[in-house]
């Protein structure tokens, strides 16, 4: 596997595979990799000719200067991972080769998704998300990129980005990896002892639970009781749980709209974040 932290090195690499005709898969990541990760990977060596993967830490998508201090950073073993499942490309800048003094980003309108769940309460993530995949976007310019469901709202963020910007970029919604309990693989979870482990099936649990009541209850009846059910639920702490509509995260007027769940919340210093389809 070959490892670039530059984007001359790398622009220069895919030059001549793009010119020989094959097409690049991408994969941007903050490292940390897990199987949820890893399955992003293979979907872009199934359908692609070289698959990229890059580990970038963004700092100006966190909004707590402690959160990004304490996030994972695993290097060494991620490589380790990424040569094991075959990815061809690693690319790995620095802050400064991300972002080149005055880089500016185009704005774009985000709408009700800058205004809900992850938008609302992390103010300037998105931008943040924006600005550093829109930088990847245009360096690297691959063919297909790949997201995880598991930030649902950050792969709707990205695929307007996209439309609005008019990268010509296949984006590919990846379904959700979970541990055999259920809870949702994250980099975050290996921040989280043994108890709050199980605690964290607590959030799974609910979804699941609006999932299988979905049609037999009224969407404001289930958001109380999930609400209801973590107050009982120490030391889990909610941030939210909604109910949406799939496509363009609004709330839902009647149950024939696509529809999901969504939730946060806090265990032991983690903030963890869920969602399910309820059709
Ligand atoms: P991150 O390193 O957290 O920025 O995640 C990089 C990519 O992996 C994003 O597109 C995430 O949505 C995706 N991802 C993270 N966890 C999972 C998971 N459990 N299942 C599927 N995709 C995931």
């Amino acid at each position: 596997m070959l490892v670039f932290r530059t984007f001359k090195e790398l622009r220069a690499f895919l030059k001549k595979q793009v010119d020989n005709g094959l097409k690049i898969g991408f994969v941007p990541t903050m490292g940390a990799l897990h199987d949820g990760h890893i399955s992003l990977i293979s979907k872009s060596i199934e359908k692609c000719d070289i698959t990229l993967c890059s580990i970038f830490v963004n700092p100006t998508q966190f909004n707590d200067s402690e959160d990004l201090d304490r996030y994972p950073r695993t290097e060494v073993r991620d490589i380790h991972l990424l040569e094991a499942v075959k990815c061809d490309v690693v690319f790995i800048p620095s802050v400064d080769e991300v972002y080149p003094p005055n880089y500016k980003t185009p704005h774009v309108e985000l709408d009700t998704l800058e205004s809900v769940m992850e938008g609302a309460l992390r103010p300037g993530h998105f931008t943040g998300v924006m600005q550093v995949v829109g930088r990847f976007f245009e360096q690297i310019l691959p063919d297909y990129a790949f997201f995880g469901e598991k930030d649902y709202q950050q792969l709707a963020v990205i695929k307007k980005m996209v439309s609005h910007r008019n990268f010509p970029i296949n984006i590919v919604g990846c379904e959700i990896q979970r541990e055999a309990t259920g809870l949702a693989m994250s980099s975050r979870n290996i921040r989280l002892s043994n108890s709050g482990l199980k605690n964290a099936e607590f959030l799974i649990e609910q979804l699941n639970w609006a999932k299988k009541n979905y049609e037999l209850l009224p969407n404001s009846e289930i958001e109380k009781r999930v609400k209801a059910a973590f107050l009982e639920q120490n030391p889990l702490e909610l941030e939210y749980f909604e109910i949406a509509d799939s496509n363009n995260l609004a709330p839902i007027l009647n149950k024939d709209q696509p529809a999901r769940a969504f939730i946060a919340a806090h265990i032991e210093g983690v903030r963890l974040i869920d969602n399910i389809d309820l059709n």
